[in-house]
């Protein structure tokens, strides 16, 4: 029977002994290939490093012919090497020649060797290499041997990890430890920064892999999982913690995990092939790590990522605490690299020192990008597996406008970036020289430029903007970004805060717009097939009034003695507007009689996204005290084509024929009754579709504060005359044309319109 020679306890125990003898790296590696090679009785082991281009070097060999060593590289997914890097899972083949990937290389003299065990070499899930036996039998390799073979594997990337081959690389190559990567995610906040990278969660730094004595690893270990448990139990059983919800479901699966019986054993299983148990921990989650990343069930991946919080627990637990950069402290241009981040989390770095963010996790709409955006921090999400893939230190570019990060980026794609940066600079420039100018078009029409807000740090945006106010403020900001409930005192607190910033400016507060896709991380999540068209703003508050009560007394307080400007989102009848009218009369009343002085001023309007609405402008124009469109939901209802779905998003275009006659249908209703009507949603804030919509008759706009620079560029280049006559006529014969997009853009590029 055939077996490893000794255990792979004295396998490691003989490698550890090569790590630690002063002898050249190459020398190092071919003594290991020997090794490892004897200790399996195998005929053949070879080392495969992933270089910068993608392709796998020979770096060392046993059996193979020596010349081929830096010689015979494989392309990615070529070959069963290739295979292997690109799967990232052992392949054990007793005929491995009638494999279909089976590659032949005649400058290795592999051809006699029939069998065949490769494992990937990792590192926090990636791969940086290939470990290969073979033999010249048909063989088949045992578990056993799997194992061993992926453990010293793990020595393999911790060295290649600390640079020790970097000097054996073939002319020209360089090792995949050092490549640039080309990361792509999603934009969640626009700009271009470069810096370097620090990591928000450090990794723990491992730097015994050997046992001494693997009894007392194993008692190591099983100590660290005792801790483990205990903690996540009292976690679970603590009071502070929502007991219903999908927060408590969070923390239950955390503890399922934490007794998960077949992940346990993993752990103890590589305890016993040698490894200390911080080493352990590490292989059993750089392996599961590898296996989940080519996963693309959602679900199995936000399980990788409790299992990498309790493999992170352990490891600090038995390795002590990481080593990090304190938040408040950060060295200059840090850009912050994380699995994912709260807002709170991001609001405690240093924002004078941070260039930007990448992260794992985070869609557009969650709550770290709202933040990120507010801060003016070019962030970029959903980049896979971002953290395994940087070092603390390394250059990094994140492109928040296109969505993608350099790691290690090449001078030529630095230098483009830096020139990319520098072109946005000079038009910030440019547009902060239009801050003093008057919002008019070149014929005279004023225009109304205000800025969409929800938190605190979004209001000195005012005063660097000059915008004259905030046409939407998003309350559930507040929300989404807290750990409970906001009290109705929290709420007037917020509220005071942004009323006492803003000055004299106007401020346009919206009542909670919750459901769909904004969910609070504390209430009762409501299961729905079509979330969006679910139970949602205005609809929970007249359902529930107890939420919407407390925050129109919150307002009131707030607003008592100012102008206080009330917005109702997704309003789809006139009734619904009347009935949450009657609700505020009631709060008014009550806080009168409580002696609160009532506002100077009292706007109630409502967002006009629902499209049945259209079909009720002349109630709800006359009734209401403004309206705002909210064009981010009106053109996904009036379409029915999901915003957050990017194969429908932006299948049908704003400025099609349709959309901008509905569009023109609310602004003439509303221009009948004298009631106000402004555009708040994301159309408002690009310069072409706010030049359309000036066309149409709209004179007012809230847009994120860094659309209002290049929005008062074109507005103030711009005839608004002329081009209402061209878009008449252009609406009245369209000639086919079911986007008007073109005809905008050429009668732009004929007045010399910036857009
Ligand atoms: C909109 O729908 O256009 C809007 C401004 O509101 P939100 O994006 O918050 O839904
Ligand atoms: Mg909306």
């Amino acid at each position: 029977m055939r077996g490893a020679l000794g255990g792979p306890g004295v396998l490691l125990r003989r490698l550890r002994e090569v790590m630690a003898a002063s002898i050249s790296p190459q020398e190092r590696l071919d003594r290991l290939v020997v090794l490892i090679a004897g200790n399996l009785v195998a005929e053949v082991c070879s080392v495969y490093v992933l270089r910068e281009d993608g392709s796998l070097e020979l770096y060392a060999t046993e059996g193979l012919n020596r010349e081929a060593v830096h010689l015979t590289t494989m392309r990615a997914g070529e070959g069963l090497v290739g295979l292997i890097a690109s799967e990232a899972e052992p392949l054990a083949l007793s005929d491995a020649q009638a494999h279909p990937s089976f590659s032949y290389r005649p400058e290795t003299g592999e051809e006699v060797y029939r069998s065949f065990l490769g494992v990937p070499i990792l590192r926090g899930g990636a791969v940086m290499g290939v470990l290969v036996i073979q033999n010249r039998a048909s063989r088949i390799y045992s578990d056993e041997e799997t194992e061993t073979l992926q453990t010293t594997a793990m020595l393999m990337a911790e060295m290649i990890a600390a640079g020790g081959l970097k000097s054996l690389a073939a002319p020209g190559a360089s090792i995949g430890l050092d490549r640039p990567i080309h990361g792509v995610g999603v934009s969640l906040a626009d700009g271009v920064g470069l810096g370097h990278v620090v990591l928000h969660e450090p990794r723990v730094a491992i730097t015994n892999l050997i046992a001494e004595n693997p009894a007392t690893e194993v008692g190591r270990l099983e100590a660290a999982i005792g801790e483990m448990r205990a903690s996540i139990d009292e976690l679970v059983e603590r009071g502070d913690v929502a007991h219903t919800g999908e927060h408590r479901d969070v923390l239950e699966t955390f503890r399922m995990f934490a007794h998960d019986q077949g992940w346990l054993r993993r752990m103890r299983e590589v305890v016993l092939t040698g490894l200390t148990a911080e080493a352990a921990v590490e292989r059993v989650q750089s392996d599961t790590r590898a296996k989940m990343l080519r996963q693309t069930d959602p679900y199995l991946r936000e399980r990788l990522h409790d299992l990498d919080d309790l493999a992170n627990r352990l490891l600090r637990t038995l390795v002590g605490k990481a080593n990090g950069v304190p938040r408040e402290k950060l060295p200059e241009n840090a850009i912050v690299v994380a699995r994912s981040m709260g807002p709170a989390a991001l609001l405690d770095y240093d924002r004078s020192h941070l260039r930007g963010l990448v992260l794992e996790e985070g869609g557009p709409t969650s709550h770290i990008a709202i933040v990120a955006r507010a801060l003016g921090i070019p962030a970029v999400g959903e980049v896979a597996n971002a953290t395994a893939l940087v070092e603390a230190g390394d250059a990094i570019i994140v492109d928040g406008q296109a969505g993608e990060v350099q790691i290690r980026p090449q001078p030529d794609v630095e230098n483009a970036y830096k020139d990319k940066a520098r072109l946005r600079a000079r038009k910030q420039k440019q547009y902060a020289k239009l801050k003093e100018l008057p919002s008019v078009t070149k014929d005279g029409a004023a225009i109304t430029l205000q800025i969409n807000a929800g938190l605190i740090v979004d209001m000195p945006n005012i005063e660097a903007t000059a915008a004259s106010g905030i046409g939407l403020f998003r309350t559930e900001l507040q929300f989404m970004v807290a750990q409970h409930m906001p009290t109705t005192a929290e709420q007037q607190a917020l509220y005071t805060a942004v009323l006492d910033a803003a000055e004299d400016r106007p401020v346009t507060f919206r009542t909670l717009d919750i459901g769909g896709d904004k969910v609070l991380p504390y209430m009762e999540r409501v299961e729905e097939e079509n979330p969006a068209l679910g139970w949602r703003a205005i609809r929970i508050g007249l359902d529930k009034p107890r939420l919407l009560r407390a925050q129109l007394r919150a307002l009131l307080r707030a607003g008592a003695a100012r102008d206080l400007r009330i917005m109702l989102p997704m309003v789809a009848t006139t009734d619904e507007f009347r009935r949450a009218r009657v609700i505020l009369r009631r709060e008014q009343a009550m806080l009168e009689k409580q002696g609160v002085a009532p506002p100077r001023l009292l706007k109630v309007g409502v967002m006009v996204e629902v499209p049945s609405l259209l079909f009720e402008l002349p109630e709800i124009t006359r009734e209401a005290d403004f309206l705002s469109i909210g064009t981010n939901d009106l053109m996904q209802f009036l379409f029915a084509a999901d915003r957050e779905n990017k194969r429908v998003a932006d299948r049908f275009d704003p400025l099609g024929v349709g959309a901008l006659r509905a569009l023109r249908r609310i602004v003439e209703a509303a221009s009948e009754t004298g009631c106000a009507v402004t555009v708040c949603g994301e159309m408002g804030g690009k310069p072409l579709e706010t030049m359309a919509l000036i066309g149409l008759g709209y004179r007012g706009f809230s847009m994120s504060a860094a659309s209002i620079g290049p929005v008062k560029a074109m507005l103030r280049a711009l005839d608004a005359r002329k081009l209402t006559e061209r878009m008449d006529w252009m609406l009245a014969s369209p000639e086919g044309a079911t986007s008007l997009r073109p005809q905008l853009a050429a009668f732009a590029a004929e007045f010399k319109v910036p857009v």
